[in-house]
């Protein structure tokens, strides 16, 4: 199967799929057993979407991704306004922690050093996880090589890059050739999961989650993201005018 079955829509130009965290984690298990291919699944947040409207690789990334699911309330928003709403969230943590309990083997690449070793310790306690190699690197082009040796090496079926939107999307993208042959069956952008695995940054409480207050959370709790979260208002209003130029239906 080389497409999900997942519905897809588009926000402001770009894909995303209606699919739910059992569906993605069945669909990545059918995946890990299709040999020669890589996957690569996106999370995208408004954050994203502003971002790729302003760089084409980066568009060009999401646009080629297996995957695409909605990874912020924003996304869920904007779905629903524009009348195809989306049956729920898939985040990155979501995914990752799903892929242990799969027992999917798994290779975490990125964040700060030592980071990426914690937080395999705790997925391997909660969920029973098979993480086959964990490695800081970085997204620099100069350090790719270093990275590659050692997901070659330990031949995980699922490789989950923290260097953060877009770097680790694009990364991926880039060195797609050199994971196939690695033998990595899905490959996926996972920003600070590891950082909330390993216990370094807090995750929102559930109900903060569920009242899609999470980037007011992150907002209070690492207030330098403040200058990222300046997109967010311009994505509610395109978003917005979007769904009311859809539900007006096409000019005469
Ligand atoms: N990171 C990294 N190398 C870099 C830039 C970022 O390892 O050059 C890591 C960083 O340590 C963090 C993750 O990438 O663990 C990105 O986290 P952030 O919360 O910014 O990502 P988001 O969830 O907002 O995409």
């Amino acid at each position: 199967m080389t497409s999900p079955r997942a519905q897809r829509i588009r926000i402001l130009g770009l894909p995303l799929d209606d699919v739910t965290l059992v569906e993605a984690v069945n669909l990545a298990k059918s995946w890990c057993t299709d040999a020669g291919t890589l996957r690569q699944i996106v999370t995208l947040n408004p954050e994203m979407v502003m971002a790729a409207r302003r760089d084409p690789a980066f568009r060009a990334v999401i646009e080629t991704a297996t995957l695409v699911t909605a990874d912020g309330i924003g996304l869920i928003a904007a779905a629903w306004l524009r009348g195809t709403p989306l049956r729920g969230r898939v985040t990155g943590v979501d995914l990752v922690e799903a892929f242990a309990a799969a027992g999917l083997r798994l290779f975490l690449l990125g964040a700060a050093p030592g980071v990426a070793e914690r937080a395999a310790g705790v997925l391997e306690q909660r969920f029973g996880a098979t993480v086959v190699g964990t490695w800081a690197g970085s997204p620099r082009p100069e350090d790719a090589s270093a990275a590659l040796v050692r997901i070659a090496a330990t031949c995980p079926q699922v490789l989950c890059v923290a260097y953060g939107a877009p770097a680790q999307d694009l990364w991926i993208a880039r060195h797609r050739s050199e994971l196939t042959l690695a033998g990595v069956r899905i490959a996926l952008g996972v920003g600070g999961t590891f950082d909330y695995l390993a216990g370094i940054v807090p995750r929102p409480p559930v109900m903060i989650r569920r009242l899609g207050l999470e980037w007011l959370y992150r907002l209070i709790r690492q207030p330098w993201r403040w200058r990222r979260q300046l997109v967010l208002p311009y994505f509610a209003a395109l978003a917005t005018l979007e769904a009311i130029r859809a539900r007006l239906g096409p000019a005469t």
